[in-house]
């Protein structure tokens, strides 16, 4: 998913998806505390939004936990 939001307004972004995220997986309890590191787009690196491994900037699915971030 390609997400570009102004910098201002990423944490409501990251509350959407965070929200959606719950709504859509059921995970209601789920650790969404490395949410926000997927929206730096200045980073070389990132890390799993859903389970915090690290990632290139240019994975399309998480090594560790298989999730779809591309
Ligand atoms: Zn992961």
């Amino acid at each position: 998913m390609d997400l570009q939001v102004r910098e201002g307004d990423i944490q409501d972004a990251a509350a959407i998806m965070a929200r959606e995220f719950r709504e859509s997986t059921a995970l209601a309890d789920h650790d969404l505390s490395h949410l926000q590191a997927a929206f730096d787009p200045r980073a070389t690196r990132t890390i799993c939004p859903a389970c915090g491994s690290p990632l290139a900037s240019s994975a399309t699915t998480c090594p560790d936990c298989g999730l779809c971030i591309g």
